[in-house]
């Protein structure tokens, strides 16, 4: 077998290393399941990118909770600008009740998060929280807050842990750039 990996990452700018990720998650787990002593939150994932970001953040909470998962996409593929918001795979379980978590990989344009909030009111959530690994407040649309933010970051496309660039580098367990080939 060769020793050589067929997934060139050569070209992908370390952002956020994978150490400190999983730093950085260990406190946000640790400020959730301190914020939500005695209440079993709901924690939903919107897939796909903050699929990698849920797995490790669970682990991080050390609390009774439940997880779910919702699949969304923009209509107009590749631009947000519309804010029009179409679900492609729902939630298992009704929200009626719940302490909900909701789970993003990054906060950019906040029109995914916007939308979701104002869905699961009227679903009847007991409460709402969002928690994001990345947040980009430079191209904020709607407003929308944060209530646990991972990391900051300036304005720039992202890759890796759970990020895609056309489906590419979701594996990578650091976040990163794609360099500029010219
Ligand atoms: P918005 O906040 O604009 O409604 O959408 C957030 C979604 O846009 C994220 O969940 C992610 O799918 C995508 N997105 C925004 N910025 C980036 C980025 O820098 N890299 C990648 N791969 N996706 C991004």
């Amino acid at each position: 077998m060769s020793a050589s990996s067929e997934f060139n990452n050569s070209q992908i700018e370390v952002m956020i290393s994978a150490e400190a990720i999983q730093a950085r998650i260990k406190e946000l787990g640790a400020a959730i399941a301190r914020d939500y002593t005695g209440r079993k939150p709901e924690l939903i994932c919107v897939l796909k990118g903050a699929l990698v970001f849920m797995s490790d953040l669970i682990r991080a909470i050390d609390l009774e909770l439940s997880i779910d998962f919702i699949a969304v996409s923009s209509y107009g593929k590749g631009t947000r600008s519309t804010g029009e918001v179409r679900i492609i795979k729902d939630l298992d379980e009704p929200l009626e009740g719940r302490d909900i978590i909701l789970v993003e990989d990054i906060l950019d344009t906040g029109l995914t998060l916007s939308y979701l909030v104002n869905s699961f009111r009227a679903r009847g959530a007991t409460s709402i929280s969002i928690v994001t690994l990345l947040n980009k407040p430079e191209r904020r649309k709607a407003e929308v807050q944060a209530d646990y933010i991972g990391f900051t970051i300036e304005d720039k496309f992202v890759v890796g842990y759970g990020l895609d660039a056309a489906e590419r580098y979701r594996n990578l367990p650091y976040i990163g750039v794609v360099k500029s080939t010219d």
